[in-house]
């Protein structure tokens, strides 16, 4: 299929920089493209500036309730994507803080895990209404050291700070149980206890989300943790502890470290006080996390890489395939472990969907997350950048085509091109891992049964979506895709209130919902004996 018009993707449109010619001339494309970095630069410089001023832009670790420095002062720079400027430093840490952490989280244990299910809910639910006082200046944290689009961030922040409400709710509803006696002298009984101190280990993705959804429960029930933010954005997650004390929650319940991530890493594996790691981040470190959590026997919760299919059938309604693909595979610049990564099209309705979808691409706005109407970002960084590119080239070198875009932006930084392909196979590396970005990968299928074999042919087995407006194929392809979440006629399916979690090395465990703190609760059984009276 051809199309007739090249993509000329998003330019950043609003106000001032509109600026930026699309004429195709080099020598006015680089110096539009200086005006409109300088104003990106100026305009993140003024948002860095106003959160100064808030208090909510945090350089220092938490530990034990304090603002804390590395112990030999280094220091790690927090870089803005959309421009490269140095956002912060914040300490680089490693073994000596952790273990300060650890500590401090083990002291607090033994209070926190003693106090009322209603007094944690109270500052769980101050902590949210915080997080939500504060939701543009975290959203602006956000975009300022993640890249997306603001609207998007902001997004977040209501997303992530749901955890926070949810599991302030869900903490009053930790209930034992008595077991009907088989012997008449004995009552038996089970308590659900905390599991005890957490280490938390997220990425940069979603700097917010990722932490709420594991800190709101490990909190609720009654344990403290160690957070380890990525150490690409450790901002938001610094704001984000700094409420937690205005909230009122204990000092060395909730610490933040960050720095080196195999020593942090390590030193909480090591740790026999640490009695549980929660992950979230690529599968090959999550392998490394299970197997060192071994020594200690510690209980693990891992959410790894996705390989999202997304399965087109003829009898889809073409609108709701198109939008539902499009939020799947292009939120965050396609860099969450649940965007589609392949894109299965029954033969049917290929063209139509190949042509509707590719014009939805050409109008996605890139550019600068704090510019109006900007809907993707720059990707996370160089290594993200040519992780993509190297993709779409090995596509290219096995007989893939480009429809729409398939380069660097000429945003230059780490932007890239909105990218739909076809002629994909399975062979090829967008096919078999993740991609991380903003490309489309387009794959024709005949019957069903084929469709649910490409879709199952992964390691991964996190989320699946299909589009199909017949109900019973709906159950039957939901039955048989061995994937943790499924979402029928919608792109979007992430919530607190559902079970978000993999099969297969997908990982292991749920966030959200109200298995999401089954996590981190010990069941103990109680044996009463001699009752007869
Ligand atoms: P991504 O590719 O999404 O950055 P990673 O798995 O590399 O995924 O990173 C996710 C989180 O895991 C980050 O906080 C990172 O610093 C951390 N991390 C990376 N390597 C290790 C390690 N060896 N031990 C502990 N944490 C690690």
């Amino acid at each position: 299929m051809t199309l007739t018009r090249r993509v000329i993707s998003g330019m950043a449109v609003s106000g001032a920089i509109k600026l930026l010619s699309l004429s195709s001339h080099v020598t006015s494309m680089h110096r539009s493209s200086a005006i409109l970095y300088r104003q990106m630069s100026t305009e993140a410089q003024n948002v860095a500036t106003r959160l100064k001023s808030s208090g909510l832009l945090r350089s220092q670790a938490l530990i034990a309730g304090k603002w804390t420095e590395a112990y030999d002062k280094k220091v790690i720079e927090v870089t803005n994507p959309a421009t490269g400027d140095v956002v912060a430093n914040v300490p680089c840490m490693g073994v000596r803080e952790t273990n300060d952490a650890i500590s401090a989280a083990h002291e607090a244990f033994s209070t926190w895990s003693k106090t009322t299910a209603a007094e944690r809910s109270k500052c769980l639910r101050k902590w949210y209404d915080l997080l939500i006082a504060n939701k543009e200046e975290l959203g602006q944290l956000i975009t300022l050291e993640q890249g997306k689009p603001l609207k998007e961030a902001i997004g977040e922040v209501s997303y992530g700070a749901a955890f926070i409400e949810f599991f302030s709710e869900e903490a009053k509803r930790v209930y034992g149980e008595i077991i009907p006696t088989p012997l008449s002298d004995r009552r038996l009984f089970v308590l659900k206890q905390p599991v005890g101190v957490v280490g938390v280990i997220t990425p940069w993705n979603f700097p917010l989300a990722m932490i709420t959804r594991k800190v709101g429960p490990a909190l609720a029930s009654g344990c403290t943790v160690v957070i380890k933010p990525s150490e690409l954005t450790p901002l938001t997650a610094l704001a984000a502890a700094e409420l937690s004390i205005q909230a009122g929650i204990p000092p060395g319940a909730v610490n933040v470290v960050m720095g080196n991530a195999t020593e942090i890493g390590d030193a909480l594996l090591a740790s026999s006080e640490v009695r549980k790691i929660t992950f979230t981040g690529s599968t090959a470190v999550g392998k490394k996390l299970m197997a060192g959590a071994a020594n200690t026997v510690k209980r693990v919760s891992l959410e790894l890489g996705g390989n999202a299919p997304c399965i087109i059938f003829d009898d889809a309604d073409l609108d709701v395939a198109v939008k539902g693909a499009l939020g799947s595979k292009f939120r965050n610049s396609g860099q969450t472990c649940v965007c589609a990564n392949r894109i299965l099209v029954q033969e049917g309705i290929y063209e139509e969907f190949a042509s509707a979808f590719s014009n939805a691409v050409q109008n996605l706005q890139v550019g600068d997350g704090f510019a109006d109407g900007i809907v993707q970002g720059p990707l996370i960084n160089e290594a993200g950048l040519q992780k993509v590119e190297t993709f779409v080239q090995d596509a290219i070198s096995k007989g893939a085509k480009v429809l729409i875009g398939g380069r660097r932006h000429r945003l230059g930084m780490t932007f890239y091109e909105p990218t739909v392909m076809t002629n994909i196979k399975s062979e090829m590396l967008l096919s078999r891992e993740e991609i991380f970005g903003p490309v489309a990968p387009l794959h024709p299928f005949r019957t069903e049964d084929e469709a649910i074999r490409l879709a199952n042919d992964t390691n991964a087995g996190l989320a699946a979506y299909i589009f199909t407006t017949n109900i019973q194929r709906s159950w039957r392809v939901s039955e048989a895709l061995e994937y943790g979440i499924v979402g029928v006629n919608e792109g979007l399916v992430s919530t607190e209130v559902a079970p978000f979690g993999g099969f297969k090395q997908s990982g292991i465990g749920r966030e959200g919902s109200k298995y999401g703190i089954d996590e981190y609760i010990e069941v103990k059984y109680v044996c009463l004996g001699n009752m007869q009276s």
